[in-house]
């Protein structure tokens, strides 16, 4: 499908990004991963070299473009807690938007044509009403989704300025690992619900907090439209493959239509492993709008994508299985190292 594509791949030792990664290579493209390990892990990496560096490394940087001759980048890496983005606001919009306006002029001059951005559901802010497509307005509520939107919008003007091709593709709640286990989520200190549910259900964490019970929603807590990552992983695929064969510019919502609240959430998880969870309720985090669920249409209609593990259940199944295989691998050393 990619035969001989040249592909670099930023963030690609991380959660999704090896995982693309991997689907990358498995459609034929030839995959370089560059990472600077801050959260991602060497052992994530199958099958790719992986160069151990910052993408705002500008001199290595320039280097690896040019002597690596890439037809397309996919950028992935980037910091994506809502909730430290509150706390760090220059941190996220220098990691986010800075390193990405950066990278993105260094690989328009190092002449790569095609780019996959990763972007995010939280550009658009708190929608009025129902599922969101992709031409409603970006207006984020927190720096995290501001920085997503500003290199969005860096990588549309560099593409034009450039005659680059390129996608976005806006991620709604990505959960699931890979479905033989050997790549998950193992990020230290992570605060995605899903996640923290399994640690919960582990030990590792003595309780789960519900982050609000007051939102306008039908049982009070937020709704989010939780999508398979390799679903999504297929998606960044299909995304190059289109741009491959001459599309020029793709913004698509990478979710699948239909909201689960935290405590429908929380409700399976119990379901999948068998525990009962210790849920306390708390206050709201900040940041946090009510309801994301992605109107997903225009993705199937312009790639043909069609997901593969849209079921909750099948999500949380795999990510379980992979919990384990984490803790029977590195116990309680991963969430703090
Ligand atoms: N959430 C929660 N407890 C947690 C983690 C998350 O109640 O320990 C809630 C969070 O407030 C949000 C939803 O779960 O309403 C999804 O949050 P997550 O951090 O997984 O993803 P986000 O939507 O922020 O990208």
């Amino acid at each position: 499908m990619l035969c001989g594509l040249r592909v670099l791949v930023t963030g690609g030792a991380g959660y999704v990004g090896s995982h693309v990664a991997l689907r990358l290579l498995e459609a034929g493209a030839e995959v370089v991963v560059l990472d600077d390990l801050s959260t991602g892990h060497p052992w994530a990496v199958l099958g790719a070299p992986l160069v151990v560096a910052d993408v705002g490394d500008r001199k290595r940087l320039r280097a690896l473009l040019q002597s690596g001759r890439f037809d397309a980048l996919v950028h992935l890496a980037a910091r994506i807690w809502v909730g430290e983005s509150v706390r760090d606001p220059d941190g996220y919009y220098l990691a986010n938007a800075a390193r990405a306006f950066l990278l993105f002029g260094e690989a328009a001059r190092a002449g790569v044509r095609c780019v996959v951005h990763s972007s995010t559901a939280a550009v658009y802010g708190e929608p009025a009403d129902g599922p969101l497509d992709e031409e409603a307005p970006l207006l984020p509520i927190n720096p995290y989704g501001a920085s997503k939107m500003m290199a969005e919008r860096a990588l549309a003007d560099i593409a034009r300025a450039h005659g680059q091709r390129y996608a976005i593709l806006r991620y709604f709640n990505v959960a699931g690992a890979d479905p033989e286990a050997r790549i998950g989520e193992a990020t230290p200190n992570n605060t995605h619900l899903i996640k923290v549910a399994l640690e919960a259900a582990l030990g590792l964490r003595p309780e789960l907090a519900i982050h609000g019970t007051d939102y306008p929603t039908p049982d009070g807590t937020c709704i989010r439209d939780y999508i398979h990552v390799e679903d999504l992983a297929a998606a960044h695929v299909l995304a190059l493959r289109a741009l491959a064969e001459g599309e020029r510019r793709l913004v698509l919502n990478c979710g699948y239509g239909r909201g689960f609240s935290v405590r429908e959430v929380v409700d399976m998880v119990e379901r999948v492993t068998g525990r009962r969870l210790p849920v306390v309720e708390g206050p709201r985090r900040a940041g946090d709008p009510a309801v994301l669920v992605a109107a997903c249409q225009r993705i199937r209609d312009r790639l043909g994508w069609r997901p593969r593990f849209d079921d909750l259940a099948v999500i949380v199944a795999t990510a379980w299985r992979w919990e384990q295989r984490l803790q029977a691998r590195f116990g309680r050393r991963r969430r703090t190292r």
